[in-house]
């Protein structure tokens, strides 16, 4: 639980000392520790219950949420909170923060100087929330979560366990703003993700049975990969970068 995510070194590791979310947001303080802190209107911290059992990690602030300090609130958050809607919760039931705190300018990738300076804190971010299930939203949350270099579309549809918490890879809604098929994907995705918060998936278990079915969760446990027809998914080498102590 106290190991620090990769990359991270050039950040900060040792939080020893901030047992809270407010104490930690009072440490980040008006954070210049990258350039994005010269550029950003508003640092965005993260939102939601500070004990939820499921988080939600995005890329970066966008536009909207660099004004009103919240993560996503422009048309990717609305479709969120659609999402979360179609089972059953609200905003207030999860936690919800960013790779980054800080918009890079134009909505551009993160650098990886970047990510090495704010990263310490979503990771002591999630010891503090200790969620049971984090759901990464596109390719730069999941490849922080599971240290790989692999895209979303390849993970999206796994189920992955790093440090004693499910990890749910999932598009990112923006991605899905203007792909129907995307959107439809992300809404069946969700209710699979409803099912692990809730602990339908016990660990090690394949979530669908004997017959592949597209779209059907494989379960990836402490890099086992397993595929639900016994053996035509992913192999165990397929995970070989898939860290897994992060927190
Ligand atoms: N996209 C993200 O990844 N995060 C936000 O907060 C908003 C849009």
């Amino acid at each position: 639980m106290d190991q620090q995510p990769q990359g991270s070194g050039g950040g900060e590791s040792s939080f020893d000392a901030i047992s809270s979310l407010d104490a930690l947001r009072a440490h980040i303080g008006d954070c210049h520790r990258c350039p994005l802190g010269d550029s950003r209107t508003t640092l965005v911290f993260g939102v939601g219950d500070p004990s939820a059992r499921l988080m939600f990690v995005g890329e970066a602030p966008g536009r909207n949420e660099d004004l009103k300090g919240e993560p996503f609130v422009g048309a990717a958050g609305a479709l969120l909170d659609e999402l979360l809607a179609s089972i059953g919760l609200v905003r207030s039931e999860v936690y919800i923060a960013n790779v980054l705190k800080c918009r890079p300018p134009g909505n551009r990738d993160p650098l990886s100087d970047e990510m090495k300076a704010c990263t310490p804190f979503l990771a002591q971010q999630v010891r503090l929330i200790d969620p049971t299930v984090i759901a990464t939203l596109g390719n730069w949350a999941t490849k922080y979560m599971l240290g790989t270099e692999r895209g979303i579309t390849g993970l999206r549809g796994r189920l992955f366990r790093v440090g004693g918490r499910q990890i749910v890879p999932i598009f990112h809604p923006a991605a899905a703003l203007y792909d129907q098929t995307k959107r439809e994907v992300l809404f069946e995705d969700f209710k699979r993700l409803r099912s692990v918060r809730d602990g339908s998936l016990a660990s090690g278990q394949a979530a669908l049975p004997s017959t592949h079915v597209p779209g059907a969760w494989r379960t990836a446990v402490d890099g086992e990969s397993v595929a639900p027809d016994g053996g035509s998914g992913a192999s165990a080498a397929d995970d070989d970068d898939v860290q897994q102590t992060l927190f």
